[in-house]
């Protein structure tokens, strides 16, 4: 195994015995180092170029401190790096949801957690804003996703719109805005259908319901443990449907979450929220400090 990136950051530098200032050969070493590290958690080749090309402007000329050693001092200055990068909005879990009832609509491919994390959405809206929460499935080729939600709901405790088998996706997002209406409730959120692949029928259906029920939000949930790929989907998500903000899974996986640090650079689409687990209270807001460790091992 590697060491993680610190250590091989330190080592280089624990090899150079310079004083003085970093000089632009003991940046360029480091630097080499951080780009095997970033390539090596799935942070795209030119996301992890511009990304070193950043750090190099910075680092160079940089006087060393005499409390760290020059290979902290460069660490930290990637470190920074990195969150100024992953830094979107001043508050990832704000959402736009004044002006009851708000939709949310919750987009995403099959297995990326879509379902989960509107469960585990809910609840914290409910818990952290005290606020009136309605769910509904609009997958309508399963009938095991809308059961699941249901399931949910009655754990979190949080209200599920009543299946009425035979309907639309369309119908069902209209019966959910009105019974959020008549209802009283601050929220509706709108859990989508998935589909193994992006194809012109799921992002149709989306785009209609979209329509309909013009959300504040539209969030979407990608596996952070498919790296390049959850940027892929991510960017195309957001060209046919418009998202406002993205939900990274299974960050309690062994991924390194390079998915972050490519996400913010490709789509500037800001990540809202992690899911740390299949647990209902596995969510977090998005921390940029937290990712930036995590890269860097
Ligand atoms: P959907 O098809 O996109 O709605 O996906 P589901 O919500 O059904 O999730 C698929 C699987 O991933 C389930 O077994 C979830 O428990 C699991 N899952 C969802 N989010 C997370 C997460 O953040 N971490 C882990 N470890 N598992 C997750």
């Amino acid at each position: 195994m590697f060491e993680n990136l610190s250590e091989r950051l330190s080592g280089v530098f624990d090899r150079l015995t310079k004083q003085g200032a970093l000089s632009e050969e003991d940046v360029k070493t480091a630097l080499r180092e951080v780009r095997v590290a970033l390539l090596e958690a799935d942070v795209s080749l030119p996301v992890a170029r511009e990304f070193v090309k950043k750090v190099q402007d910075q680092a160079t000329g940089q006087a060393v401190t005499k409390s760290i050693t020059p290979g902290q001092q460069v660490v930290k200055i990637v470190h920074d790096a990195m969150v100024d990068t992953l830094r979107g909005e001043e508050d990832p879990g704000a959402l736009k949801i004044d002006n009851p009832p708000a939709p949310i609509l919750m987009v995403g491919l099959q297995g990326s957690g879509k379902t989960t994390t509107t469960g585990k959405l809910a609840k914290r809206l409910k818990e952290k804003e005290g606020k009136k929460v309605l769910m509904a499935s609009l997958d309508v080729y399963r009938p095991a996703a809308m059961d699941q939600l249901a399931v949910l709901g009655t754990q979190v405790g949080v209200d599920t719109l009543p299946i009425v088998p035979g309907q639309s996706p369309v119908d069902i997002a209209k019966r959910a805005k009105q019974q959020a209406t008549l209802g009283g409730y601050d929220v509706y959120m709108l859990d989508t259908a998935g589909r193994l692949h992006i194809d012109e029928v799921l992002m149709n259906e989306v785009e209609q319901v979209r329509n309909v029920v013009d959300p504040r939000e539209t969030l979407l949930v990608v596996d952070g443990l498919t790296g390049q790929v959850a940027v892929e989907v991510a960017e195309e998500f957001d060209a046919k449907v418009g998202i406002s903000g993205v939900v990274l899974t299974r960050m309690d996986g062994d991924g390194r979450g390079g998915a972050a640090l490519s996400m913010r650079a490709v789509t500037g689409k800001p990540i809202r929220f992690v899911g740390l687990g299949e647990k209902m209270d596995a969510l977090e807001t998005f921390e940029p400090d937290r990712i930036a460790g995590r890269i860097l091992g």
